[in-house]
Formats: structure tokens, C-alpha cells, sequence
């Protein structure tokens, strides 16, 4: 095309040059050459004046217009905007038509998706199931700012995390306090921020369908098993004293029910809360007492001592901090062979926290099984844990306990030499101990 539009201009070029030449010829002819080449000059000005015009109205028009047929370099110019003007038509209507599936696809996705603008923090954009599951409506929320526009949710310190924020679980939602959302946030550009809410209002509610069945399983439980317990202790192999191995057993089995229920009743109560109400915990006292419970199960076999250097109270639940720590001396002296020693200890962090740790010279753990050791029930080898007199409830009570103190368990443990469970509380958990409670212990 570039050699045919170079062939019109030379042509064009042409034509000129043979206009004026003709003027010239009919100048001298009639003896007046100027005035006849001004004119033709001026003709040829004006008839391309002319034809510019014509470019301006094709640039200009609303309706295509078709292009005039014509050798010189205006019709040429005139069939390239032409084919410029009827590509960028298709390659539009091609992108429209591509815009509008993909709306219609973002339409039909059951999660509401809000496209953000980062800056001023304005909704630009949101899907149908934005109306349903967010209440925002079109058009009043377009350009909204998203803080007003979803006022129901704690949008504000979440927007300012940008990048780092959580998924916020379980909101409710503004269009309809029946359903339960889960928010993320996604920064997929420096520009826009993707605000995707998912409604997980039946996934809640089989998790708390799940939660009060064991909870109520375990209550019904509780009392046939009293009765049970109860008469199983009064009862007294008397005349049949080939009864008392079956007695003891029995004694033995039923008082493990009781256990597993009062565990299971303790996860679902701490399953049930958000957190748990601080008090100080004095800690002297509370070590003592888990020194005096591990030398009570204990019973003399082992070496068990205990160091308290921290100096500090733990800010927490007494009651479940104190299941927490037995559980974890229990484990220490229940896992330990007769001869072992068991190692309390007490003291401060690097992070200015505290951390509460229980060591044993037990036969340790695999380290395999170290990060499933918390999972309710889970056991490393079965017999000898269901010999201990253990529920496999016991780890899954102090990780849940630990949460809600936002505290972590540390495990470490090496198989023959033994193990240690280390509770690390930060900074936020810890007082100055009272003076009244100031007694460091060491043994
Ligand atoms: P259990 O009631 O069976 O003791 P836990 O949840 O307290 O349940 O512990 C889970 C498992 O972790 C135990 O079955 C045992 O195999 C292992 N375990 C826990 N504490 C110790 C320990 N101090 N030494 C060796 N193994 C341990």
C-alpha cells in the first residue's frame, strides 16, 4: 500500500506540474504568462482546500461514509482512513463483546467481588453477588468510598493493613444478618485492591452442628457414667473373690470414660470461646502446686525438680492455664520410665515474654509425629499411650488453651534422651509479680 499511495502523490505531483505547465503555454500564448500561472496556482490551492474539507467531514461524520473512487493522493488518503476507521470498529466491538463475557462471568461467580481503587480507597466496580451478599447497589455505590459504602464491617484498620490483611472470618453480612462472610483482601495491582466475600454461612453452621454434638454427646454421657462409676465403687467382690480382677478393671475402664468426657466437655467449652477473661495469674503458687501434683502422681519415682527465675505473673485464666501446665507434668511423669527426671522451669524470653517449660528424660518422641501431636486423639504408639491412663486429649487442650492466651507450644524431643514442652507467652501476657507472691523457688 505504501508504493501505491507513493504512485498517487507522484501522480498527483504530476498533474501539477502539467497544470502549470499548461497555464504557462496559454500565458505565453495570450502574451500574459503571470497572471495566468497566479490564477492556475490559486485554483489548485482552492481545489485542495477543497479536498481537506472533505478528510475533516470523514473525521468528523457519525456514519462512515464510503470512499470515493479516485487516483490521486486524496483518494488515497481517503481509502486509508477508510480501512483505519472499519479495523478499529471490529477490533472495538471485538473488545466490547469480550468486556461484556467476562462481566457476565463475574456476574454468575457465587462470591461478590469489589474491585478497589487503592488511593482514595473508592469501590470502582462490583458484581451481582455484591448486591446480595454486600447490600451494595448499583449506582448509588459506585465511586463510594468503601468504608461508608460497607459502614456494617470493620473496614477501616482492615483497608490500612492493605497487603497484610487477614481474612476477616465469620462477619456478618450487611445485606442480611442471617449470612456469615468470609472477606479477603487481594492487592493485584499498585492501583486496585480485590475485595472478594465469600458466604460461608453453611460451612459455620455444620462447624457449630459438629461443636454441639460433641458438647451434648458428652453431657448426656456424663451422668449414666456417674451412676455407673458410683456403683461400680461401692460394689465389693465379697463372696466372689474371683470377681476382683473384672471389678478393678472395670473401675479402671469406667474412670477412663469419665476422663474422656471431662476432656471432651473442656475442648468443646474452650472451642466455644473467642478468649478467655484475664486475670492475674500468681505464678509461685501455681508452680508449687504443679510441683506437688507431679510429686503426688509421681509417687517417688522419679527426680523432679523445679526453677523459677522469671520473676513475673502470667496475665490469664487461671483455672485453664493450671489444666494447661498439669497436662503437660501429667504427660512428663505418665511417659517417663521409673528412675527419670522430670524438669520444671520458669523464666523470661527474649521477647520479653516468659516461657513455661516442662522437660523429661522419657522415651521421647519421633519427630514425625511432632506436628500432629496436638490433634485431638492423636496418639504415637497406642498401647503404651492407652496404658498411661491418658485420653489423647491432653496436647489438644494445651494448644487450645495456649491460642487463647495467644501463646505457642514448642515441642522438641529426642527419641531416648526426652522431651520438651515449652509454653512462650509474649510480652503482652506477662506483670511484674505482686510482692506478696514474690518467692522465687529453685530446687
Ligand atoms: P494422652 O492422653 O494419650 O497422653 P496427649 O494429647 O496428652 O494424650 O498426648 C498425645 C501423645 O503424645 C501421647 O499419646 C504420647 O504418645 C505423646 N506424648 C505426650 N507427652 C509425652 C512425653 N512427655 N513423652 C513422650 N511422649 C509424649
Amino acid at each position: 500500500m505504501a508504493s501505491a499511495s507513493h504512485h498517487a502523490w507522484f501522480r498527483t505531483l504530476a498533474l501539477l506540474a502539467g497544470i502549470l505547465a499548461a497555464a504557462l503555454l496559454l500565458g505565453l500564448a495570450i502574451g500574459q504568462p503571470w497572471p495566468a500561472l497566479t490564477l492556475a496556482s490559486l485554483a489548485v490551492v482552492a481545489w485542495h482546500y477543497w479536498k481537506l474539507l472533505g478528510v475533516q467531514q470523514r473525521l468528523t461524520a457519525r456514519r462512515r461514509l464510503e470512499p470515493k473512487p479516485g487516483q490521486g493522493i486524496w483518494s488515497a488518503l481517503d481509502h486509508l482512513l477508510y480501512r483505519g476507521q472499519t479495523e478499529m470498529r471490529i477490533r472495538k466491538r471485538r473488545l466490547l463483546a469480550m468486556l461484556r463475557a467476562y462481566r457476565a462471568a463475574a456476574d454468575v461467580l457465587p462470591d461478590a467481588v469489589v474491585v478497589v481503587e487503592r488511593n482514595q480507597q473508592r469501590i470502582l466496580w462490583f458484581n451481582a453477588a455484591a448486591t446480595t451478599l454486600l447490600g451494595l447497589r448499583h449506582p448509588e455505590h459506585r465511586n463510594a468510598p468503601v468504608a461508608t459504602a460497607l459502614s456494617g464491617l470493620p473496614m477501616a484498620p482492615w483497608l490500612a493493613a492493605g497487603r497484610n490483611a487477614e481474612p476477616m472470618n465469620d462477619v456478618p453480612s450487611p445485606a442480611d444478618p442471617n449470612l456469615r462472610l468470609q472477606l479477603r483482601l487481594l492487592p493485584y495491582s499498585e492501583e486496585f485492591w480485590l475485595l472478594i466475600a465469600r458466604d460461608i454461612t453453611q460451612t459455620m453452621r455444620v462447624e457449630q452442628m459438629r461443636r454441639d454434638f460433641v458438647a451434648n454427646v458428652s453431657h448426656e454421657l456424663r451422668t449414666p457414667l456417674t451412676v455407673v462409676h458410683g456403683y461400680l465403687e461401692m460394689l465389693d467382690e465379697g463372696d466372689n473373690p474371683q470377681w476382683a480382677p473384672m471389678l478393678e478393671e472395670m473401675r479402671r475402664q469406667s474412670l477412663r470414660m469419665t476422663r474422656l468426657v471431662e476432656d471432651l466437655l473442656t475442648l468443646s467449652r474452650l472451642d466455644a470461646r473467642d478468649s478467655l477473661q484475664e486475670e492475674v495469674v500468681a505464678m509461685a503458687p501455681l508452680l508449687a502446686s504443679l510441683l506437688r501434683e507431679a510429686e503426688a502422681l509421681s509417687q517417688g519415682r522419679h527426680r523432679i525438680t523445679l526453677e523459677d527465675t522469671a520473676q513475673v505473673d502470667l496475665r490469664g485464666a487461671n483455672k485453664e492455664l493450671h489444666s494447661a501446665f498439669s497436662n503437660l507434668v501429667s504427660n512428663a511423669v505418665r511417659y517417663t520410665p521409673d528412675g527419670g527426671s522430670i524438669h520444671l522451669r520458669f523464666v523470661r524470653n527474649a521477647d520479653g515474654g516468659a516461657n513455661l517449660e516442662v522437660q523429661d528424660t522419657g522415651p521421647g518422641i519421633p519427630a514425625v509425629h511432632l506436628p500432629r501431636l496436638t490433634e485431638r486423639f492423636y496418639r504415637v504408639s497406642n498401647s503404651r499411650s492407652r496404658d498411661s491412663g491418658g485420653t489423647g486429649l491432653g496436647l489438644a487442650i494445651v494448644k487450645h488453651v495456649l491460642g487463647l492466651h495467644s501463646a505457642q507450644l514448642n515441642i522438641t524431643s529426642e527419641v531416648e534422651k526426652g522431651s520438651t514442652f515449652l509454653c512462650r507467652f509474649d510480652a503482652n501476657h506477662v506483670l511484674a509479680r505482686t510482692p506478696h507472691s514474690l518467692s522465687g523457688i529453685s530446687r
